[in-house]
């Protein structure tokens, strides 16, 4: 037997949560784009992060930066 359901699309998990707290919603992100994903630099981290973001829930600033 052989179910080939559709998987749904949107999803909660469209967020990018933030890795600090593990709790609070970054921004959202349409898993359907095409455009490359984001890659979250975390404070602390040698790599420089051209964007910044804050964390609603730890207040934490998080940076992320665009690959390509
Ligand atoms: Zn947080």
């Amino acid at each position: 037997m052989t179910a080939t359901k559709p998987q749904p699309r949107a999803q909660q998990s469209d967020y990018v949560i933030c890795p600090i707290c593990n709790r609070g919603k970054l921004f959202y992100q349409d898993g359907d784009a095409e455009d490359d994903p984001i890659i979250l630099i975390l404070p602390g981290s040698k790599r420089k992060a051209r964007h910044h973001t804050k964390c609603d829930v730890c207040r934490n600033q998080v940076g992320f930066t665009i690959k390509n």
